[in-house]
C-alpha cells in the first residue's frame, strides 16, 4: 500500500438532483483522466459509491494524489452555482462513518479540505480564506472533524 498523508475532503460542485456516478465519469473522461477523481463519493441519499480502490491514485489534488485517499459528497453548489454547504444529514452521516473507517486504516492521515491544499501565500503557516484557490469543499472540514484526533 502507498503511504496515505492525507484525507481530502471535495463537494462535486454539482446539483444534488441531477448528478450521477456516470455523469461525473462522463465529465472526467472529458477531461482525459484515466482514473476518476474521487475514491469514495458519497450521495445526497448517504449512499457511499466506492469508485477506485484505495492502492489507487485517484485525481482530486493536482501535485498530491499520490498521498491522497480523496473522498467527495455530491453537492457544494447552490442553483445559481454559489459555493455552499448543503450536505444532506444522511450524507453527513456517511461521511463521518466513513472517515471513522479511513482513520482507523491510516491513524496518522490528516483529514482537511482540498481548500487546505492552497499555498500559504503570506507564510503564516495557515491557510487562511483569502488564500483559497477554490472553496471546495465549502465546509471547514479539518475543524469539523479535528474530532477524529487521536483515534
Ligand atoms: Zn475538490
Amino acid at each position: 500500500m502507498r503511504k496515505i498523508t492525507h484525507i481530502a475532503l471535495h463537494c462535486t460542485a454539482t446539483s444534488q438532483k441531477t448528478t450521477s456516478i456516470a455523469s461525473l465519469r462522463a465529465y472526467w473522461n472529458s477531461l482525459g483522466w484515466k482514473k476518476p477523481g474521487y475514491h469514495y463519493v458519497v450521495m445526497p441519499s448517504g449512499k457511499v459509491e466506492r469508485l477506485l480502490d484505495e492502492s489507487q491514485v485517484s485525481n482530486g489534488v493536482k501535485g498530491f494524489n499520490s498521498c491522497l485517499i480523496n473522498v467527495a459528497y455530491v453537492g457544494g453548489i447552490d442553483s445559481g452555482g454559489k459555493a455552499v454547504d448543503n450536505r444532506t444529514e444522511a450524507q453527513k452521516a456517511s461521511l463521518y462513518f466513513l472517515l471513522e473507517q479511513l482513520k482507523s486504516r491510516y491513524p496518522q492521515a490528516i483529514i482537511q479540505g482540498h481548500r487546505d491544499f492552497s499555498p500559504d501565500r503570506n507564510g503564516d503557516g495557515k491557510i487562511t480564506p483569502d488564500e483559497f484557490v477554490k472553496q471546495c469543499p465549502c465546509f471547514d472540514a479539518k475543524t469539523e472533524y479535528a474530532f477524529l484526533y487521536p483515534l
